[in-house]
């Protein structure tokens, strides 16, 4: 099921456009200020503002599911709630811990003539924030985070996959897209660009397979590999 060396070339042989997901195949966001303590910050700031948090608000860790929670039970709560969570995103890539072979992509796709842009659930602030502390703003294109106050634009909705392509104009055809959750395969399935799924835990290898993934692999490092080898 792990993709090969030759496999992974193929797939990225027409490639001329690399649509990355950030949280996994860049960083692992809430690494040093973990998603729960996000999440908690996140209901207080709503509760400080004089806002009740919806019901289920409570028992959810999941920052990005919290607020898509918020949204759809309160809608006059999207846009504050949204902006509070871009600062503490923002706050949580100051610690957040690269992924091995992230930067090695990104590098690779300047070496072999490919162009690169970012397409994440996560705030474009705090993604713009994390590449400039690590140097890497200039690897990178275009940066597609989350519509600002509007939830529902994040994965598995395609929007923000077909912004990116849209933007850079190289066609689906010559797009591939990098993420490691099975909602990442959906919005490239939607979108019409191939997924390679990035699975980094244990169990997520079936799941990318079975949403439809055209190859997975288990390091960042083998995609960054495939993308030296496969070179026009
Ligand atoms: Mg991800």
């Amino acid at each position: 099921m792990i993709a090969t060396p030759q496999q992974l070339a193929d797939v990225l042989r027409p490639v001329k456009h690399v649509l990355l997901d950030f949280d996994g195949p860049v960083c692992s966001v809430f690494a040093g200020l973990p998603a729960p303590e996000v999440a908690r910050r996140l209901r207080e700031g709503l509760l400080a503002t004089g806002a009740q948090p919806p019901a289920g608000a409570e028992g959810q860790c999941d920052p990005l599911a919290l607020l898509r929670l918020v949204s759809d039970a309160r809608p006059d709560l999207t846009e504050i709630a949204d902006a509070a969570l871009a600062e503490l995103e923002t706050e949580a890539v100051r610690v957040a811990r690269p992924t091995p072979g992230g930067e090695s992509v990104l590098h690779a796709c300047a070496r072999s003539g490919r162009l690169i842009s970012v397409v994440s659930n996560n705030a474009g602030a705090a993604i713009e924030a994390y590449l400039a502390e690590h140097g890497l703003s200039d690897y990178v294109v275009g940066i597609f985070g989350r519509a600002p106050g509007d939830p529902s634009s994040m994965k598995p909705n395609p929007r923000l996959l077909l912004e990116a392509i849209e933007t850079v104009g190289a066609g689906q055809e010559h797009c591939v897209f990098i993420g490691d959750a099975a909602r990442d395969v959906e919005a490239g399935n939607a979108a019409g660009v191939p997924t390679i799924g990035y699975a980094n835990k244990p169990g997520k290898n079936l799941k990318l397979a079975t949403a439809g993934a055209v190859a997975v692999v288990e390091s960042m490092y083998f995609v960054a590999e495939a993308l030296i080898e496969s070179r026009s």
